[in-house]
């Protein structure tokens, strides 16, 4: 198991959840990963700062794709996001650790770091925080998975919400961390902290840690201070607070997807709008809807995602 994964760990009073926050698991992602490294730096101090500090529970911030982070990369051989469905995991659990490469091995040491965790301090609750980035700018938001407290505690982040996404895609973090598949209860949510290379996208980050640390009763709000909140807020605020995703448009290397430039997170697009071009020819707004994640980068399996409002929010 190599070290480096575990960016630091903070153990508070008993009887909390453990709270598990990944970064990186895109290896062109470091933004998760810094406020991962701040947030374990901030807990180390708020007792000394803050004498009414009171924690509650585990909090373990963990690296994604280490060997992709180290290379600079979205990701070695293939998308460890897409990876989690529960066959492939079942295959990488019961393979010969040695035997193991890349992404899977990358899947295996996780899921050894987190039922060991789990076993050695008996948690009973587990929730994982998955920060990513964009690689288009304009737009911070949350997703939840089908599980109502993952909506609970993504509204509470203070970002946009995007529902459904996990219908257009397979295999993410959010499909794999259920209490079906970990032995104990267990909730995911993801969130989006704005583009990749962007310096708020790591406050933005540290905002959001510190916002599920609250909506899970890990921390009270007045005894934390989160000045990063605010930016979440002001960021967010002319932005839909909860949508649903309608389509999405998926790609290959041999397509050649090229996106328009210009687009960002958010931004209205008419039906039959011209988005993108592929080697088959050109690529247009099947709504009137809002486009998401527009592809900027050269990995990648989502060309863009088009979003519309939920209206009662
Ligand atoms: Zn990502």
């Amino acid at each position: 198991m190599n070290k480096e994964r575990i960016i630091g760990r903070y153990e508070g009073e008993k009887g909390g959840p453990l709270l598990v926050v990944l970064g990186g698991m895109h290896g062109n992602e470091p933004a998760g990963i810094k406020a991962i490294d701040l947030m374990c730096k901030m807990l180390e101090v708020e007792p000394i700062t803050n004498p009414s500090f009171h924690f509650k529970g585990t909090f373990m911030g963990l690296i994604g794709n280490l060997q992709a982070v180290k290379a600079n990369k979205r990701f070695i051989k293939k998308d460890l996001n897409r990876q989690w469905e529960v066959d492939n995991v079942n295959r990488v659990m019961n393979a010969d650790i040695s035997s193991l490469k890349a992404e899977d091995l990358e899947m295996r040491e996780i899921l050894d770091v987190l039922h060991q965790e789990i076993k050695e301090h008996d948690v009973k609750k587990l929730v994982v925080l998955d920060l990513h980035t964009t690689s288009s700018f304009g737009g911070i938001f949350t997703i939840p998975s089908s599980d109502p407290e993952s909506l609970r505690i993504a509204l509470e982040l203070h970002a946009p919400v995007v529902q459904d996404m996990l219908e257009g895609i397979h295999g993410t973090t959010l499909h794999y961390f259920i209490t079906e598949n970990m032995g104990v209860d267990t909730v995911g949510v993801t969130f989006e902290s704005g583009q990749h290379n962007e310096e708020l996208s790591v406050n933005r980050a540290i905002a959001a840690i510190t916002n599920c640390m609250r909506s899970i009763s890990m921390v009270e709000a007045d005894h934390v201070e989160n000045r990063h909140d605010t930016i979440l807020i002001e960021y967010s605020k002319d932005l839909p607070k909860v949508t649903r995703m309608i389509s999405r448009y998926g790609v290959t290397e041999e397509d050649r997807f090229r996106m328009l430039n210009g687009y960002e997170n958010f931004q209205a697009v008419k039906k039959g709008e011209l988005l993108a071009e592929d080697k088959k020819g050109k690529i247009y707004a099947s709504d009137d809807a809002l486009i998401l994640m527009p592809l900027y980068q050269e990995q990648g399996e989502d060309g863009f995602f088009l979003i519309q409002k939920i209206e009662g929010f």
